[in-house]
């Protein structure tokens, strides 16, 4: 019996293995994650940034109080 192309193993090079992109600017010093209530982040947990005495949503830009 003859497999199937799918089912055999398949080698990879190791520089072809994606890693991770880091975005410098958005690890900057006070960084956090937080909840945004914002329909246009889906209440979703994204990064904010220092801004004030709160923090700013680096997805939709909403300034979140410190709470
Ligand atoms: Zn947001």
């Amino acid at each position: 019996m003859k497999l199937p192309a799918l089912q055999r193993p398949r080698r990879r090079p190791v520089t072809d293995v994606p890693f991770a992109e880091f975005d410098l600017t958005a690890l900057a010093p006070g960084t956090r994650w937080l909840v945004c209530e914002t329909t246009a982040c889906a209440h979703l947990t994204r990064r904010h940034t220092p801004a004030g005495t709160g923090y700013r949503c680096t997805t939709c830009g909403t300034l979140k109080g410190d709470s």
